[in-house]
Parts: C-alpha cells; sequence; structure tokens
C-alpha cells in the first residue's frame, strides 16, 4: 500500500510538473526527455489461448526518467499528441523495437509485432515511409508487424487514412482497430477503413461471464469479426473464467496481466523463451 501511494504521488507529481511550468519550459525539457532516449518500449504478450503459446507482442511506451522512474501513457500521450512530439517518439520506439527484439523476432518469423498509432499518423503518408525505412532492413519483416488504429480519436480524414492502411497492407502490414466499441468509429469505421484485426477492450471482457450483455456484446464482435474475414484479440483479460468463456465464444488471442504485464526487452525475450520451452 505505501509503495503504491509512492507512486501515486510520483505521478501526480509528474503532472503537475509537466502542467505548472512555464509552457515552453516544459517543452524544452521534454524534447530534451525525448532527445536522451527516455521514451522507451515495454512489451506485453500477446497469447493463443488455445495452445498457450506466444504469438507476440505489443509494444506500449513508457517515460523513463534519468532517476529510474517509469511513467505510464496515461501521465504523457496526450501531451505529446497535442503537441506534435508523437511523430518522433514512434519513429523512435519502432527503431529501438527493432534493436531489441529483433533478434527474437528473426528467428521465429510467426511473431507479431503491434505498434500503437495515433489518428495524426493517418493524415499524412510518413508513416508509411518510415514503416518501410525502419522495418525494410531489419530482421522484424513487414507480415509480423500490426499497426493499432485506435477507435478513441476521431480520423480526420477517413478517404486518407483508407489509403495509408491499404498501403500499408500491400507491403504486408496487417492493421488492428483498437478500443473496439468505446470510442467514435464503431461500426463505420470496420467498414470504411478495411482493417484486419479487432481488438475487444477491457471494459467488455472485465465483465464476461459475469454480465450478459458484455457476453452478448463481445459474441456479437466475434460474430461480425467471423463474417469479415477479421481476426480478434482480446485485452484485458486478467481472470482464468475470462479465458474460458473467450475460448467458448470462439477468440484464440488474448492479452492481459493474466498472462503478463508491459515489460522492458530483457524480460520479454526471457518470457518468450520461456514459453517456446514449454
Ligand atoms: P492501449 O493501446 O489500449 O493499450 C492497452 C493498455 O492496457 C496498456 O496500458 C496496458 O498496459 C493495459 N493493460 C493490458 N492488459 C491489462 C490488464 O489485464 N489489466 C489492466 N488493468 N490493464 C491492462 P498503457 O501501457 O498504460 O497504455 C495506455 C494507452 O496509451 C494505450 O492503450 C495506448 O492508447 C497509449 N499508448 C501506449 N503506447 C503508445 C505508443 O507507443 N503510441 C501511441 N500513439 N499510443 C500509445
Ligand atoms: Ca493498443
Ligand atoms: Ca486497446
Ligand atoms: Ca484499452
Amino acid at each position: 500500500v505505501a509503495a503504491c501511494g509512492g507512486i501515486a504521488v510520483l505521478l501526480v507529481a509528474v503532472g503537475v510538473w509537466l502542467s505548472w511550468r512555464p509552457e515552453s519550459e516544459a517543452n524544452d525539457e521534454f524534447v530534451a526527455a525525448i532527445r536522451n532516449g527516455e521514451f522507451i518500449p515495454y512489451y506485453q504478450p500477446v497469447m493463443d489461448i488455445e495452445t498457450n503459446r506466444l504469438r507476440g507482442c505489443e509494444v506500449l511506451m513508457r517515460w523513463r526518467r534519468p532517476n529510474g522512474m517509469i511513467v505510464s501513457p496515461g501521465q504523457f500521450m496526450a501531451y505529446a499528441e497535442n503537441n506534435g512530439h508523437i511523430f518522433d517518439m514512434t519513429r523512435h520506439m519502432m527503431r529501438v523495437s527493432v534493436d531489441e527484439v529483433g533478434e527474437l523476432y528473426g528467428e521465429n518469423p510467426d511473431l507479431k509485432l503491434s505498434i500503437n498509432l495515433f489518428a495524426g499518423h493517418f493524415l499524412d503518408r510518413e508513416i508509411v515511409a518510415d514503416i518501410k525505412s525502419i522495418f525494410g532492413k531489419s530482421a522484424i519483416s513487414f507480415q509480423q508487424i500490426v499497426v493499432e488504429v485506435t477507435e478513441r480519436h476521431p480520423l480526420e480524414d477517413m478517404d486518407l487514412a483508407r489509403k495509408i492502411i491499404a498501403e500499408l497492407q500491400a507491403l504486408g502490414v496487417r492493421v488492428a482497430l483498437d478500443d473496439v466499441g468505446t470510442g467514435h468509429g464503431g461500426m463505420a469505421y470496420l467498414q470504411k477503413l478495411g482493417v484486419d484485426i479487432i481488438k475487444i477492450d477491457k471494459m467488455f471482457i472485465d465483465t464476461i461471464g459475469s454480465d450478459d450483455n458484455s457476453t452478448t456484446i463481445v459474441d456479437s464482435m466475434v460474430e461480425l469479426a467471423d463474417n469479415l474475414g477479421m481476426g480478434i484479440i482480446a485485452e484485458g483479460v486478467e481472470l482464468e473464467e475470462q479465458i474460458e468463456r473467450l475460448l467458448e465464444l470462439g477468440v484464440t488471442a488474448a492479452q492481459g496481466y493474466h498472462f503478463a504485464q508491459p515489460m522492458p526487452a530483457e524480460d520479454f525475450i526471457a518470457f518468450a523463451e520461456r514459453t517456446e520451452k514449454e
């Protein structure tokens, strides 16, 4: 409890630190943190719940302060997005992933690597160029990459977003719609964007089994995904019962604290080696 309290106080302190500073000063320090490589990837395993084998991971950004404190995206992502820093940070994240897990991915061609993109990435073809240049000559192939588009922020230019998605798919990259059912897009996004995978939000997973409505919603998502030929990943799986329900509903890919939290590369590589041996 004391440790949690300490973390909460530190998190609030970072939030306050970002907000009370004169704007330009806070921004200079944020830019310096980017340049110092303080924003790093953590990796959360995505499991095949039928076989208990590793399918891959989702790359989740963390701010590692010089004092070693690890800050979650809830504390800085909105700032990074609103001030246009997210583009450099995403490039950095992808490059570091190649350095850190490239070898693991080269040796295990079935593993997938999910990268989170921001709605602003779909207003500009630069993301296609970045993915080509960063992964093109790397040990991680385009076929191993999944980009996640969130439904939480509106996509301002649907036609351009559709084109960018098609260009990524032409390379072999797959596209997942994240946070389905929580945001703006709904069915229209699924139909218009031509995504390959839908991710079911933790909100619906939390209550499957105990709440008939959630079960029905997840059931409809699975049916829809099947009809549209899309894959499905459940997120926020914390309990054994949830896995059982998901298997009954026909979902085979999941991530969540039940399996593992997001972790540094070294730990993820050890996790991968452990699961492959079992
Ligand atoms: P998201 O993409 O929906 O990522 C899933 C979030 O759920 C992660 O939070 C993950 O740590 C958390 N999570 C996974 N399993 C469980 C579980 O079983 N229980 C609970 N309580 N939580 C679980 P995180 O890492 O704090 O990231 C929050 C959000 O920040 C992400 O939500 C994503 O929208 C954004 N984000 C993270 N990294 C990046 C990034 O590199 N780029 C962009 N654009 N956004 C990012
Ligand atoms: Ca995501
Ligand atoms: Ca999500
Ligand atoms: Ca979520």
